[in-house]
Parts: structure tokens; sequence; C-alpha cells
């Protein structure tokens, strides 16, 4: 289902990301089974690179954001391609720290200070690599800095992840917005101030959910949702929109990739797992999924692997 609508307002100044994940979000949280904090920091990271993906070229491009510092969190990965297929996971889905005084999750503090890193692979003989240092570790000022120093693309990225009591995810989406070559002034000045006075996303999104309670899919909540968000600005500086698209989960491992993981392991690794353990077992890092491989499977992958 559509869950992500690109828009540019009528006087050609600014482009815009809207989507909903909630649904992605809470899928992600029941596989990796995250702690509040580690929801709303995996959340963020895997919307933020659903909407980095749709801005791909190419649906087979792909895309990897990794965040790494200091704090608990230790690191959080999500890769996503251009046909909004995503995936992730966060290394400590346990961490947990107090709320920060609004009452909201330190993400930032789970985080610490490190660096963000992007690769994309567009196809071409070497990888597209980014690279920033972090800002704050909350994640959309950490790539709304990557987006302007690395990529040259003023924009504004905000992510927002609610989570309710039992640890299931309420709400969660992003928001990113590019400001464009022919902006005009004026509607940047409005897009501040616009953005300067509002609410939390993920409250919005609940807001508009309620709004447009009874109406089918999430179509006519993003549609609420961008009304409720550049309703109040001048009609010229408002969104229309250009394209609805689908940012949703997809692991994608095979038994066939794992077993490719253990061939590249090599002739002696392999031959030295098969004579002390006589089976192994591969767990997919983003889905969780468990690859057994008995003695006969890895004698004849051993086989493989010496030609
Ligand atoms: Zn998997």
């Amino acid at each position: 289902m559509d869950n992500t609508l690109i828009a540019v307002d009528r006087s050609g100044s600014y482009r815009v990301y809207l989507t909903i994940t909630t649904d992605l979000v809470e899928e992600a949280r029941q596989i990796h089974g995250t702690t509040p904090l580690a929801t709303a920091a995996l959340g963020r990271t895997l919307t933020a690179a659903g909407v980095m993906g749709l801005m791909l070229k190419e649906e087979r491009d792909r895309l990897t954001l990794q965040i790494k510092g200091d704090g608990p969190a230790v690191e959080i990965l999500a890769a996503a391609n251009g046909k909004g297929e995503v995936k992730g996971y966060i290394s400590n889905p346990a961490v947990d720290l107090p709320l920060k005084s609004n009452g909201k999750l330190d993400v930032g503090g789970a985080v610490g200070s490190g660096s963000l890193t992007v690769i994309k692979d567009l196809g071409l003989k070497e990888p597209y690599i980014g690279h920033t240092d972090l800002v704050s570790g909350e994640i959309a000022e950490d790539i709304t800095q990557y987006l302007l120093v690395s990529e040259q693309q003023p924009s504004s990225v905000a992510l927002g992840v609610r989570v309710g009591e039992g640890g299931h995810v309420l709400s969660a989406g992003g928001m990113f917005i590019q400001v464009l070559p022919d902006a005009q002034d004026d509607a940047l000045t409005a897009l501040e101030d616009m953005l300067f006075l509002m609410d939390d996303l993920s409250l919005l999104i609940l807001d508009a959910e309620e709004q447009t309670k009874g109406a089918p899919g999430v179509t006519s909540r993003l549609e609420k949702l961008m009304e409720l968000i550049f309703g109040g600005l001048p009609e010229a500086y408002r969104p229309e929109i250009l394209d609805r698209r689908e940012i949703r989960w997809l692991c994608g491992c095979s038994r066939e990739r794992m077993a490719q993981a253990l061939v590249s392991i090599g002739a002696n690794d392999l031959s030295e797992i098969i004579r002390e353990d006589g089976k192994a077992q591969l767990v997919c890092q983003f889905c969780r999924k468990v690859y057994d491989f008995d003695r006969e499977e890895l004698e004849a992958l051993l086989t493989y692997a010496r030609q």
C-alpha cells in the first residue's frame, strides 16, 4: 500500500517526501524484540533509509545507512533500494536509558557521538561512500547535516516514532524537505516559520489518523497529514502531489545466499568447521531467520569452495 507522498510546491521552491511507516517499524520491533528506545532509534533509521532509497534513480540501486556511535546502542544499520524495500538492525536491541527531561526517548544518548556513513551502490564499478560526524545522534539532524555536507542538498528532515504501553509502535513516519535550485526566498521563509511551529511528526500522524477514522487505507491519512503540516502556508507555497510510493520491510535473505557466505570464508575455515562442529548455524542479522547446515551440506560446499 502506498504510504509515501512525493510533492512539489506550486512555486517550485521545494520538494517533500512524506511517509507513514508505523507498520514497517512495528514489524522491525517484532523481529528484533527492541526496547522502546531501540525501537525509536531503529525506526527513525529505517524510515530515513526508506525515503533515501526512493530518492535513488533506479529501482535496483541500493543504499546503506550506518550510524555508529560511542553510546550503548553501538550501531544502527539500515539498507534500502530504489523500490522502497528496507531492512535493518540495531546492535543492542536491549538498550535502555531514562527519558529525557522533556519526556522523550533519549535516542541521542543511546547513539552518543560518532559518525554517519552512507554507501550507495548505483551499479557502477565503485560504490559511492559519504561520511559525516554525528551532530546529536538524534538521527534526523545527523541526516540533515549529511545531506548538506556530503550531497550539497539543503534539506529539512523530521523523523518520528511513538511507542505505546507494552512497547508496540503507535505511529512512525518521516518528512524530507529538499530546497530546489530556483527556490523563492519568500517560500523558504514561510517554510521555516512553518517548521519552527510544527508539532512532533509522530503526534501529527496520530492526529491525521484520528481525523480520517473510517476512511480506508493509509492514503487518506497521508493526505490529511500533508494538510495538517502545510495547510497554513500561502496557496502558492503548498505542495502538490506528484507521486505515491511504498516503503516496506523486505529482507530478501535466502538459503543460497547463506551458503554463498559459507563458501566465501574459504576452504580452510570451512573444513575446520566440519571437523570441529560437523554443522553450522547462520542467523540473518536483518530478519533473525535461522539457517542450519548439516555435515553433508557443508561437505558439498567445501567441494565447491575448493574448485
Ligand atoms: Zn533475512
